[in-house]
């Protein structure tokens, strides 16, 4: 097991792309890190340079101390998941597990066993005889885990490895894998563009925005504490409620209301001062009546999540949701009143 650390890792694409602009980045040894971020934010491209598939423009790249950077991938012993499991067709479950094991010359009766006990772990031992066209996606995934585990690397990086299953099973697979990694203990980095994955399974985990890191923390840090516009519209089942406001003495000016000042930001704003309002619908309360701090308008959508509704409220032609438990949701054309939770809403400068 190792930690892995990149040091202003950077990657140019020829033509010019700047996929990844001067990183750094410490992930501690036995770690499950996720890394999050929009398609095309750089997140395949940092895995593949962590496992030495791209090379590096500059900077670093450690990995248990040792500096890897001008290392082949078979020199760096990290183990990659990719995105469509890279199964070989023609082989069988047995041998696709312990292909790794070849490439490094170990002897096939050693091969068998090891495959076959990492097998047993994923479940897997009834499918031995198998090619991944007679499996399913879900086992094909855990095909593909079992591989990587054969290897005894230092390292794993997945790369959006539940992707391909469906809703059902994905979650299924979050368990699972995380179950295994800590029994494992082996580092982890997981790369994922779902931000309930990532919220989920981390211990910590880095939001990214074209080639940046915008924020790393863990997922309890960075669901309340968003600490930009970018990561508070990214993060959250239910976006945030990002709304423009002024500074109005002691109080806030947003969508014509007049609304506390957060918690966070008491004594730090100056009056005059425009500023972005942030707040999570799970963190207003809806009220049919008028109410102190509330911001009045009229329902224009509502929509059900299950064991809450979310309600959209008209507020002066300003956007702002709410949600609202079972059994309590108003009907479309009421008069209602979102109240923010002063203790949670946010004040952002970056709007
Ligand atoms: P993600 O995995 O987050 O979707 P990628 O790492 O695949 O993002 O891509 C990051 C950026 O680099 C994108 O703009 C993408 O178009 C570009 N890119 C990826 N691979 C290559 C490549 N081989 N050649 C040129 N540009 C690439
Ligand atoms: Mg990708």
């Amino acid at each position: 097991m190792a930690a892995i650390e990149l040091r202003g890792l950077t990657k140019v694409y020829p033509g010019g792309v700047k996929a990844l602009d001067a990183l750094d980045l410490v992930i501690p040894d036995g770690e499950f890190f996720a890394l999050l971020g929009p398609s095309g934010c750089g997140k395949t491209t940092l895995l593949r340079t962590i496992a030495g598939l791209e090379a590096a423009s500059g900077g670093s790249v450690l990995i248990g101390e040792r500096d890897v950077t001008g290392t082949q991938p078979g020199g760096r012993d990290v183990a990659m998941v990719f995105q469509d499991y890279a199964l070989f067709p023609h082989m069988d479950v047995t041998d696709n597990i312990a292909y790794p094991l070849r490439i490094k010359k170990v002897d096939k009766a050693t091969r068998r066993d090891k495959a076959a006990e990492v097998a047993a772990r994923l479940g897997l031992e009834h499918l031995m005889d198998r090619r991944p066209g007679q499996l399913s996606g879900g086992q094909q995934q855990r095909v593909a885990l079992a591989r990587v585990m054969a290897t005894q690397a230092q390292a794993f990086l997945f790369d959006e490895p539940l992707s391909n299953l469906d809703a059902r099973l994905r979650l299924e697979a979050r368990t699972f894998l995380k179950k295994l990694q800590r029994e494992l203990g082996v580092t982890t980095v997981f790369v994922t563009h779902d931000q309930a994955e990532a919220l989920a399974m981390a211990d910590r985990m880095a939001v990214m925005e074209a080639g940046h890191i915008r924020q790393i923390g863990t997922p309890a840090e960075v669901f309340r504490r968003p600490a930009n516009t970018f990561v508070a519209g990214f993060i959250g089942s239910t976006p945030m409620n990002l709304l423009d406001g002024v500074v109005r003495g002691d109080t806030l000016e947003v969508a014509g209301c007049k609304v506390a000042v957060p918690a966070v930001a008491e004594g730090r704003l100056s009056d005059g001062e425009k500023i972005v309002y942030g707040v999570r619908p799970e963190y207003m309360t809806y009220s049919g009546e008028p109410a102190e701090g509330g911001m009045g308008g009229k329902v224009a959508i509502v929509e059900n999540l299950g064991a809450s509704h979310l309600v959209t409220l008209d507020v002066n032609d300003v956007i702002v949701q709410t949600v609202v438990p079972e059994g309590s949701e108003p009907a479309v054309g009421d008069d209602g009143y979102a109240v923010p939770r002063r203790d949670r809403a946010l004040v952002y400068r970056d709007g």
